[in-house]
Formats: structure tokens, C-alpha cells, sequence
């Protein structure tokens, strides 16, 4: 079992599955939720995931026009998992999770599949050898 959490400690979150897939993110919805400059984040079945603590939900139209709401720890801030929404407000069955908050071990072992919103990526980074380029969303099926 994968085992997260955030900066200060508060949030926990426990993942008891392999991911769907996994990837780098260069879109601007993705710096701008990680302060980084691009995402690396896995995706995996919501029912899989088990979080211990409160995250505080922010909700967003998506670039695609979706309804997004994110999650982050809401004492120090940091990233967790964010999914689309149902028209009836339910969650979809798939969350994507930001990798960074698990252990070294789970990361070394989860390389990611692919790198989407290539065209967006920065002129100094580099394609990951190995991994799917993606112009823009993955082809999740
Ligand atoms: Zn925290
Ligand atoms: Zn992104």
C-alpha cells in the first residue's frame, strides 16, 4: 500500500491499487495549482483512495470546460488529488493525485506513462525517454 501526505503532516492519504496511468502535466492549470513548472500525477479509481483529514475544495472550469474541483490541504497548502464532477455533483470514478505527496520508494517504482499538453512544455525541458507525448489530454481508454 502507498501511503501520502501533505507538507505539514495533517492530511494522510492511503492508495491500495497500481495507477490507471501516470503523467507529466505541462498545461497552465497545472503550474499554477503546483507552483511548479509542470505536474507529475497519477490516475487512479476513486474508490482506491482513502484520505484521513479534510482537504479544502476549490472548484474550477477546466480549459475542456469541465467541472474540476481540487484539493489541497488546507493548513499548508499542498496539492492532493483533484476530479471531475457529475452533473449531479458526484464525483467521477477516476481522481488524478499529485505523485509528489507519496514515499520515495512508491515514485521510484511509479515512472510516468506518458507527458500530455507537450505543446505547452517549457523550451528547457526535456521529453522523459520512454514515456507517451501527448499533445494534449491522454487517451484514457
Ligand atoms: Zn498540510
Ligand atoms: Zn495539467
Amino acid at each position: 500500500m502507498a501511503i501520502g501526505s501533505c507538507f505539514c503532516g495533517n492530511i494522510r492519504i492511503e492508495y491500495n491499487s497500481q495507477p490507471i496511468s501516470s503523467g507529466l502535466c505541462h498545461c497552465r492549470d497545472c503550474r499554477k495549482l503546483t507552483g511548479s513548472t509542470y505536474s507529475y500525477s497519477l490516475i487512479v479509481k476513486t474508490p482506491d483512495l482513502n484520505v484521513s483529514g479534510n482537504p479544502k475544495e476549490v472548484a474550477k472550469n477546466s480549459d475542456s470546460g469541465n467541472d474540476v474541483r481540487n484539493y489541497f490541504c488546507p493548513d499548508c497548502g499542498t496539492p492532493l488529488f483533484g476530479h471531475k464532477v457529475n452533473s449531479d455533483g458526484t464525483p467521477t470514478e477516476i481522481t488524478v493525485v499529485r505523485a509528489g505527496i507519496f514515499n520515495d520508494q512508491m515514485l521510484n517504482e511509479w515512472k510516468p506513462h506518458a507527458e500530455i499538453y507537450t505543446d505547452r512544455r517549457l523550451s528547457w525541458i526535456c521529453p522523459l525517454e520512454g514515456a507517451g507525448q501527448f499533445r494534449g489530454m491522454i487517451p484514457l481508454s
